[in-house]
């Protein structure tokens, strides 16, 4: 965005390592990296070119949920994404631990001071630490400090903010082990191919040249009875269930001690090998996430098919460490204490890389934007799943790390893979992060899928047209004329069905010869969810109309006597900028919004728009 920026890290040989899978995408997650790469963001750039296998999740669902899922190599991800920083102008890279932050009130916000003495006036500042802050890593009953294995913990920084009046807590997320590629026998397990024909993320991808890597297979096997005996052996030992570690984990990506005590009637669990690279030896074994001792592990495996003779390269571990409760920031994800200061990534507490990437950017564009004197940018609910995670994290507060699920995203069916560049490119030419041609080639594509919505809306087929056709698809006849969007809506029939009938209009032929098949696929989908878009209009524009009321971050709850006393604490504790923001916290009562409502009227407070 033109800024100049320093990227302070203790380690740059680091930058673009993946601390845990070697994948990008899946289930909510490849929505991310589309919306990502929609508004100009490179995480799906990056794993286009470093990916090793591509899959297109849910493809047996509605085309809402499908999600695109890469397996990466690894250390080509890394490259690429340190290769991306070298070559961007204005981009510093500094090695150097940050220990401390001293605010400023003047034009810059505050100094951050780092390990070697310097200190840096920083305009804004983005706070992306991961799971650095007073990371300890444990496995069994072994404990060293560190912030990912061979990583040593960042310390300081969270003292700062504490005496700064911010809100810390402890969480803990852990990872599986890593196995020797020649050890494992493949003959044994069943292979999980990549799609045929995969999808890139990335609309600057060259699909001609695509995927540029070797494609591979990862593999499944299971736990089993004997399994479960000889981890519950170390029971005892587990750094979770002594108390070691107090910090509460990822409910919905447990480690296999939590699986084996959550569902003790299950006799297996299916665990995925996927290989962390092409010329890599290592195999990460998904669905294995441990911090039994490395014993315990080491016996468990070798009761599992094809693993009876693995070698283990590295052992699970957990890792616990500090993070800021994200109620304690904006929309914009900056803090509400402290101006100028921004929060991203693991950090808020949620986990994952394309959730930590998502925050990365929309906090980067809002700072940038800050410096600039400009207006803030922030996504709602029903415009991306970026606005989803945001809105959740700061609105809903959660004790265990948060990742994104589709089944959070109200509005589904509209925030899909295929129309992301639809919903945000614009955004991202107003940013400065696309140029403006992308701009127009998305408007160009919108252009050609509404006209071709209309005229199939307003051109009718009679029965007499249509019903030996419809006949022979084996579908039910006309009894009167409809329209030909209603025909195409058939699962029979299908937009480019349309085409089979001998008595299509001609300027109908014609459009739709005259459309890119791309734009043709989205256009079936389109026509697919125009329904539920109309009759879900209502509820946005409510829920618009919610968003569009502000609350002035001074407002005494206290004196509003006519809210529920819950509400009055949670409103005061997270003080939300909106009232629809308002209205989606625990606590809040429809009654209570009414109260809020009334009294904003009252202070004769014009709605503003929030973007
Ligand atoms: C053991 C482990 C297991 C994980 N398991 C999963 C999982 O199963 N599923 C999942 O989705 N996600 C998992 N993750 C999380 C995933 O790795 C993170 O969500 C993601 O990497 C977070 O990105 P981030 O940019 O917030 O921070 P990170 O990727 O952690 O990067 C933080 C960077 O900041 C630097 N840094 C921190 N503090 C300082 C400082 N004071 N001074 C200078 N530099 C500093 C660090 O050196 C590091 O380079 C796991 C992470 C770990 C470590």
């Amino acid at each position: 965005m033109g800024c100049n920026v320093a990227l302070i890290t203790a380690d740059p040989a680091a930058i673009g390592r993946m601390s845990c899978n070697p994948a990008i995408g899946g289930s909510a997650k490849g929505h991310l990296v589309h919306e990502i790469d929609a508004l100009g963001g490179v995480m799906g750039q990056l794993a286009d070119a470093t990916g090793i296998q591509f899959r297109l999740l849910n493809r047996s669902k509605g085309p809402a949920i499908w999600s695109s899922r890469c397996q990466s190599d690894s250390v080509a991800y890394a490259r690429a994404a340190a290769d991306l920083v070298a070559r961007e102008p204005g981009l510093l890279v500094v090695a150097a631990d940050a220990i401390d932050f001293v605010p400023d009130p003047g034009a810059p916000v505050g100094r951050l001071i780092l390990a070697d003495g310097q200190e840096l006036a920083c305009r804004r500042l983005v706070v992306c630490s991961g799971t650095f802050l007073n990371g300890v890593l444990h496995t069994g009953e072994a404990a060293q400090p560190g912030g990912r294995v061979g990583e040593r913990p960042a310390t300081g920084l969270s003292t700062a903010f504490e005496r700064l009046g911010i809100v810390t807590g402890r969480l803990k997320t852990g990872t599986p082990p890593r196995l020797r590629a020649t050890s494992v026998d493949f003959a044994e397990l069943a292979e999980q191919p990549g799609d045929a024909e995969p999808l890139p993320f990335s609309h600057r991808t060259d699909r001609s040249r695509f995927p540029l890597l070797r494609q591979v297979s990862c593999h499944i096997t299971h736990t089993n009875a004997t399994t479960h005996l000889e981890l519950e052996r170390g029971f005892d030992r587990s750094p979770m269930f002594t108390g070691k570690i107090q910090a509460p984990g990822p409910r919905y990506c447990p480690s296999i001690e939590d699986k084996i005590v959550r569902f003790p009637d299950r006799t297996g669990h299916q665990l995925f090998l996927e290989p962390e690279g092409l010329d890599s030896e290592l195999i990460y074994l998904n669905g294995f996430s441990s911090s039994l001792p490395a014993e315990v592990q080491s016996a468990a495996l070798r009761t599992i098919p094809g693993l009876r003779d693995a070698e283990v390269v590295r052992f699970g571990y957990a890792v616990e460490y500090d993070y800021f409760p994200a109620y304690q920031l904006d929309l914009t994800l900056e803090s509400k204490e402290l101006r100028g200061l921004y929060f991203a990534g693991q950090v808020n507490g949620t986990s994952g890389y394309e959730e930590a990437a998502a925050q990365g950017l929309l906090a980067g564009i809002n700072a940038a934007r800050a410096v600039r004197g400009e207006q803030e940018f922030v996504l709602g609910r029903d415009q991306a799943y970026i606005g989803v995670l945001i809105d959740d994290l700061v609105t809903k507060p959660s004790h265990e790390p948060y990742r994104i699920f589709t089944s959070l995203a109200e509005h589904r069916l509209i925030l899909r893979q295929d129309n992301a560049s639809r919903r945000l490119a614009q955004h991202g030419v107003r940013m400065g992060l696309l140029d403006a041609d992308r701009g127009q080639q998305v408007a160009a594509e919108q252009l050609a899928i509404d006209t071709l919505l209309s005229a199939l809306e307003t051109t009718r087929v009679t029965p007499a047209a249509a019903n030996s056709w419809l006949q022979s698809l084996g579908t039910s006849p006309l009894q009167a004329a409809e329209t030909l969007a209603t025909l195409a809506r058939r699962p029979e029939v299908g937009l480019q069905g349309l085409n089979r009938m001998q008595e299509l209009p001609l300027a109908i032929k014609d459009l739709m010869a005259t459309t890119p098949d791309a734009t043709l696929a989205a256009g079936a989908i389109e026509l697919k969810y125009q329904g539920y878009v109309r009759r879900e209009s209502a509820a946005m524009a409510r829920m618009q109309r919610l968003e569009g009321m502000r609350i002035p971050p001074a407002t005494d709850y206290e004196s509003l006597a006519a809210l529920s006393n819950e509400a009055r604490e949670k409103l005061a504790r997270l003080r939300p900028r909106t009232l629809g923001q308002a209205a989606r916290m625990a606590g809040v009562s429809p009654a209570d919004v009414s109260v809020l409502m009334v009294w904003l009227r009252g202070r004769g407070r014009a709605p503003v728009a929030v973007n």
